[in-house]
C-alpha cells in the first residue's frame, strides 16, 4: 500500500536522503493533538450554534406571544366597539328617529346593502356601520339643532323680574279713567331694571316711538310670525338690525311715553294681531 506520509532520512553511508514511510502509529502519535483539537473545535462550534439557535428561537417565541396578546386585546376592543355601534344603531332606530320623525337606518343598509361587487370583510363592515351610525346621528343633531333654534325664537319668558299689575284687555285708562283696550301686560319693576328679550330674533325698532305713547321702546322680529314689543324704557341697549338671543338685555325699565310710573309694557304680536302675553309666559 502506498503511503502518503513519507519522511526523508539522511543515510551517512550512502550519502543520500532515503524516503522512509511514516507508520500510522507514529502518525497518530504526532497528529493526535491536532485531531483532538479539531474535534473539540467542531463540538464547540456545533454546541455554540445550537445554543444561539435556541436563544433566537426563544426570543422569537416571546415576541410572538406579546403580539398574540396584543391581537387578542385588539379583537376584544373591536368587539366592544361593534357592540357600541350596534347599540347606537338600535337606539337611533327605536328611539331618536321616531321622536324627531327622521327615517331610521334601513335594515338592508345595515347588513351591508345589496350593491357591491364582493362581500365586505368583517373589518370593512364594522367601519361601514360606524359610518352609517355617525351620519344618522349627524342628521339627528342637525334636525334637533334647527328645532332648538325654532324654540328659541318662540316668545316664552318674563322680560323683566316683577309683578304683572295690569293685564291684556279692556281697562280704565290710568290718566282719564275712560274704558280702553290694553294691548299688552304691564310689569311693575324698578327704574333701570334690565329688560331681556323673551326670544331670539332681530331688532326692528330701538328708540322713541313717534307719538304713539310707547315712549322709548324695542321691537324684535322673531322671523316666525312673532314680534315682541318692550315699551316705556328709560334707555335701549341694542340697535336696529342687531341679532339678539333669548335672555339678552335689550334695554332698561323706565317711564317714558304714556306712563305714570316705572314699569314695562310688554306686547306679543303674531302676524299683526296683538295677543295676551300671559299665554306666552311660564307660570
Ligand atoms: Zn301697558
Amino acid at each position: 500500500m502506498r503511503s502518503w506520509f513519507i519522511r526523508y532520512v539522511w543515510d551517512p553511508y550512502r550519502l543520500v536522503y532515503v524516503p522512509v514511510p511514516i507508520g500510522w502509529r507514529s502518525l497518530w502519535r504526532q497528529g493526535r493533538v491536532w485531531v483532538q483539537g479539531a474535534l473539540v473545535g467542531v463540538a464547540l462550534f456545533v454546541g455554540g450554534f445550537r445554543w444561539w439557535e435556541s436563544y433566537v428561537e426563544r426570543q422569537e417565541r416571546a415576541r410572538m406571544a406579546v403580539l398574540e396578546e396584543k391581537i387578542q386585546r385588539l379583537r376584544q376592543e373591536w368587539q366592544l366597539c361593534e357592540g357600541r355601534v350596534e347599540y347606537f344603531y338600535q337606539r337611533q332606530r327605536d328611539f331618536y328617529a321616531p321622536i324627531v320623525g327622521a327615517s331610521p337606518i334601513a335594515a338592508g343598509a345595515w347588513i351591508g346593502g345589496t350593491g357591491g361587487a364582493r362581500p365586505m370583510s368583517a373589518a370593512e363592515l364594522s367601519l361601514y356601520r360606524a359610518n352609517l351610525v355617525r351620519e344618522a346621528y349627524e342628521k339627528l343633531h342637525a334636525e334637533m339643532r334647527s328645532r332648538q333654534e325654532a324654540l328659541q325664537r318662540y316668545p316664552y319668558m318674563m322680560p323683566v323680574a316683577g309683578m304683572i299689575t295690569s293685564g291684556f284687555g279692556f281697562r280704565r285708562d290710568p290718566f282719564h279713567g275712560a274704558w280702553q283696550m290694553h294691548t299688552g301686560v304691564d310689569i311693575n319693576a324698578r327704574y333701570g331694571t334690565p329688560v331681556q328679550a323673551t326670544a331670539s330674533g332681530i331688532v326692528i325698532h330701538a328708540g322713541w316711538d313717534n307719538g304713539g305713547g310707547y315712549g322709548i321702546q324695542v321691537e324684535i322680529n322673531h322671523l316666525n310670525g312673532f314680534v315682541t314689543k318692550y315699551a316705556h324704557l328709560s334707555r335701549v341697549a341694542v340697535q336696529v338690525g342687531d341679532t339678539v338671543q333669548r335672555g339678552d338685555v335689550i334695554g332698561y325699565v323706565g317711564s317714558t311715553g304714556y306712563s305714570v310710573a316705572p314699569h314695562l309694557h310688554y306686547e306679543v304680536i303674531q302676524n299683526g294681531t296683538k295677543l295676551d302675553p300671559r299665554k306666552f309666559l311660564p307660570l
